[in-house]
């Protein structure tokens, strides 16, 4: 049993890194968002807790889904989510197709961009879920097929990365873009999931293939994120979580400790800084706070750090 975490604690937690840092299993057996332990304790409890089989049952469906559905990068990167609203009243827009977008209040419909790439931000933020259930399917069941699969879309976008086109919410190539996502932002809750599901797998794949991903994807995205300096920032700690995990999971410690040591902007000193004594983030909404601390604490457990 973990001690109960302080409010430090629960925010590295939420960040997804400690698992690493505490040494829980040995390097082998951590796998960044858990370890072999966690995870056998995991299956106990899905055997014990119909909530615990319910949310096992969705991983494995969500990892089965993606066995089967096919593999398609998309050609480019995908759009801001708040472009994807009806102008006249506001009401977020339904996709009839890739390239029609219709509003559900008023009918008037919508094609090209932003709306076309809007799309695209779902259909890469899928297969960020996919590489995460898949290593986690691997991990429950042991079956290889799982592993196979997120490798596969692991390297597709390693071959890709470089080719999409740095881009911000206005489509212009400056930094705070990103190349999947139109923000850094975007692309840090993009490639924790990444990062995580890599972990999972790693020792599954052929040492080119971890080169390839690990240098052409995730540090790669790592870089084209930390190239975008912020200060003490809800943003900020979404990113140095992304250039942290990447960092884990291609063994690069420059990475990692940039993510949280670094004096401007690494996840001490947002802590540090931006955490006030009555416990709540300091730019003041609950929001926010809660943005802060993201309730990634379901599947990452709570350090004792
Ligand atoms: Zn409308």
């Amino acid at each position: 049993m973990c001690p109960s975490p302080t409010r430090r604690a629960v925010i590295l937690g939420a960040a997804g890194i400690p698992l690493a840092l505490r040494g829980a299993a040995s390097a082998a057996d951590n796998w960044l968002l858990t370890d072999r332990n966690e995870i056998e304790a995991a299956k106990t409890k899905a055997n014990q807790n119909a909530w615990a089989k319910t949310a096992l049952d969705d991983v494995l469906r969500n990892a089965r889904q993606a066995l089967q559905a096919p593999l398609t990068l998309p050609d480019r990167g995908g759009q801001w989510p708040h472009w994807y609203s009806c102008t006249r009243d506001g009401v977020k827009l339904e996709t009839v197709s890739p390239t029609r977008h219709r509003c559900p209040q008023c009918g008037t419909e919508y094609t090209g961009e932003p709306y076309d790439s809007v799309v695209l931000y779902g259909v890469h933020s899928r297969y960020a879920q996919s590489v995460r259930d898949l290593g986690l399917a691997f991990r429950f069941t042991g079956d290889a097929a799982y592993a196979r699969r997120a490798g596969e879309i692991l390297s597709a976008y390693a071959a890709r990365y470089a080719g999409y086109a740095r881009h911000n919410t206005a489509g212009d190539d400056k930094v705070g873009g990103g190349r999947i996502m139109a923000q850094t932002l975007d692309e840090s809750v993009w490639l924790i999931p990444v990062a995580w599901g890599y972990s999972l797998v790693r020792d599954t794949l052929a040492a080119p293939d971890r080169a390839r991903i690990e240098n052409d994807l995730l540090v790669a995205a790592a870089e084209v994120i930390r190239e975008h300096r912020m200060g003490i920032h809800n943003i900020q700690c979404w990113k140095d979580s992304a250039v942290g995990c990447a960092g884990f999971a291609a063994g690069r410690e420059d990475l990692v400790k940039d993510a949280i040591d670094n004096p401007d902007r690494g996840l001490r000193a947002q802590i540090a800084k931006g955490v006030t004594d009555d416990g709540l983030w300091y730019e003041g909404s609950l929001g926010y706070h809660s943005y802060t601390t993201p309730p990634a604490s379901t599947t990452t457990p709570a350090p004792t750090w």
